[in-house]
Formats: structure tokens, C-alpha cells, sequence
């Protein structure tokens, strides 16, 4: 169901909140990001619901376990994308049509762009937002690997103020991050990057199909590797890059990419299967 229809079908009550038939669910409609952070605080514990993509198919599941929401779609201020000097900053709230269609990512991020146009139809890519991609903490989320290749930072912001994380310290295992309760993603900033940016994702089609082996790349003096669905998390290839810093050959490095992989077997694909996809992307990726 459309989240137009729960905001419908829910009744708002005169402080904003809404109750209502579907399993007495209650979402929180702040008008402000200063108002949504409070709510976090005061009257937690909320889940934040962005573009809802991902929390409806948790709902139409049964999954959903939470009863308690906080709508961050009004928040524009979560929507920004620019750039400074040395740093593109990205707004949790940009939607993946917002990245494939900012100048800013394009020239600078043009992986982001390649990763976000693979992401389901044109109508997830309308509501889906980079913020929720990450939060959801799927090792098979599309944005993911472009993020950790790209050395980004997570901006957490909770009412008693800011903190950054590096990307790749944001989760901390299978579907977890160091996200508190109290805090949102508020964006990410990604330092401007030299070389070529790569982005791969295979799966059983080429769009609408949640990836069994999603790849991304930077290769510059050195080489950088980030891949998702092989790995409780999303993974950066340490071991690879380390070897082909130091002369590798392609086959010593897809043999050493092959011993740092943990793919599990599930229903879209098998682990040997993923195991030699991201062999045989990585040495299409270095005679590229
Ligand atoms: C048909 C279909 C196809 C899809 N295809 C793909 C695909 O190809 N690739 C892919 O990667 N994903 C895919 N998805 C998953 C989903 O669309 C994306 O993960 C999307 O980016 C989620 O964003 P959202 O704003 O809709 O998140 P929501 O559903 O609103 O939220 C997801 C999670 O993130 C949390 N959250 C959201 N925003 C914030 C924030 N700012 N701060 C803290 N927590 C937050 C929520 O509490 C929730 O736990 C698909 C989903 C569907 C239904």
C-alpha cells in the first residue's frame, strides 16, 4: 500500500498524530527538523520513515514490528544536495531520482549515479532515498558499496547536537549500525575522489531484482574495492587492495578477493555463485 494511503486511511489527532485502524500504528508528523530531533528525544522510541519503501514491504510482510513512526518525508532540509570546496554533501532525504538528476553527483560521484539508476523501478526511485538505503542495512542495499569506496561520512544528528562517523565503521554486523536511537541520519559528505569510479551489480535482472553480488571500484595510483551481498555487511576489500598496491597480479588478486569473501547460499543465489561473480567482475574491473 501507498504511503498516501496509510496517511489517508490513519486520522491525525490535533497534536499531529496519527492513530488509527492499521494494527494501531501511530505516526508523528514533525514540521521541522528541529521538531522531528525532539520527538526522537522526548517521545521515543520512533522509527523514522522516509520514502517507506523498504517499511512496507516489512508491513505487507507482517514483519513490522514497530507501532510507533516518525515521518521525515516534510523535511526538506534533509533533501539538500551541493557541494563545498573539497566535499559533496548528500542529503539523507535525497531520493535516488534526486542523485541520478543532481549535477553534483554526476560530476563528482558518477558511481552514486550508476548505483542509483539500478535501484528497483522508476517508482522506488522516486520515493526511496539514500538515507533509508543506508539505515536499512541490507548487505545487498545498491548505495552501499559507492559509499564505502568512497571513504564517505555518515552525519548523525540528535537533538544535543552532531557526530560524524566514517562509513565503514556504520555497521557493526548483520543489519546493525551505531545509529542510537536518539539520532538520525541527517546525510553524508564524500571528499572529492581522483581516478576512475566503477560500479557493478548483477542479479537475476537487470532492474527490480535485489543484487546477488554488487560491486564498486576507484582506481587511481591504487585501487579501491567495496562489495555488498557477499558479507553479513557491506564489505571494503582490504586484503585485495593491500595485494595490488603491492604489484599483484590479476589472478593473485582474485584469488586473495575469493579468501576474503563470506557469501552465504539464500534463495537468490548460492555462495559459490557470488564467490565467482566478484572474482570475474573484479578482473574485468583491473584489464579495464
Ligand atoms: C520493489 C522494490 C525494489 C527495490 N529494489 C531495490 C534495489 O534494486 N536496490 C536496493 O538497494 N534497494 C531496493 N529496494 C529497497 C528500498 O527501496 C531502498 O532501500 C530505499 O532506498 C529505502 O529508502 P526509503 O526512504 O524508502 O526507506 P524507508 O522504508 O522509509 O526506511 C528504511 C529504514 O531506514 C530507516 N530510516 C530511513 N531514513 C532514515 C534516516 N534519515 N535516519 C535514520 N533512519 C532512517 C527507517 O527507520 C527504516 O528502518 C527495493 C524496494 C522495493 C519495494
Amino acid at each position: 500500500m501507498p504511503l498516501h494511503r496509510l496517511l489517508r486511511d490513519l486520522p491525525i489527532d490535533s497534536k499531529g498524530a496519527m492513530t488509527g485502524s492499521i494494527a494501531n500504528r501511530i505516526l508523528l508528523q514533525p514540521r521541522s527538523l528541529s521538531d522531528a530531533l525532539k520527538m526522537l528525544r522526548d517521545e521515543g522510541p520512533l522509527t523514522p520513515l522516509a520514502g517507506c519503501t523498504d517499511l512496507y514491504v516489512s508491513l505487507n510482510f507482517g514483519t513490522l514490528k514497530e507501532t510507533r513512526f516518525l515521518n521525515l518525508w516534510g523535511l526538506d532540509a534533509l533533501r539538500t544536495i551541493d557541494v563545498g570546496r573539497d566535499v559533496l554533501r548528500v542529503g539523507a532525504l535525497a531520493t535516488h531520482t534526486d542523485l541520478i538528476r543532481s549535477k553534483h553527483v554526476q560530476q563528482r560521484l558518477p558511481m552514486l549515479v550508476a548505483a542509483a539508476r539500478e535501484i528497483g523501478g522508476v517508482q522506488i526511485q522516486n520515493r526511496g532515498t539514500i538515507g533509508g538505503n543506508v539505515a536499512n542495512a541490507s548487505p545487498a542495499g545498491d548505495t552501499l558499496p559507492v559509499l564505502a569506496v568512497a571513504d564517505a561520512v555518515v552525519v548523525l544528528q540528535s537533538a544535543g547536537g552532531s557526530r560524524r562517523v566514517p562509513f565503514n565503521e556504520f555497521y557493526t554486523g548483520y543489519r546493525q549500525t551505531v545509529r542510537r536511537g536518539d539520532e538520525l541520519i541527517a546525510g553524508f559528505e564524500i571528499a572529492s575522489l581522483r581516478g576512475r569510479q566503477w560500479f557493478r551489480k548483477v542479479g537475476t535482472r537487470a532492474a527490480q531484482a535485489i543484487s546477488k553480488v554488487v560491486i564498486a571500484g576507484v582506481k587511481d595510483d591504487e585501487v579501491r574495492l567495496a562489495l555488498g551481498s557477499v558479507a553479513p555487511t557491506v564489505i571494503r576489500a582490504r586484503r585485495t587492495e593491500a595485494v595490488l598496491a603491492r604489484g599483484a597480479s590479476i589472478e593473485d588478486a582474485q584469488q586473495t578477493l575469493l579468501d576474503e569473501l563470506s557469501p552465504i547460499d539464500d534463495l537468490r543465489s548460492t555462495a559459490a555463485y557470488r564467490r565467482r561473480v566478484a572474482a570475474n567482475l573484479l578482473a574485468g574491473f583491473l584489464a579495464s
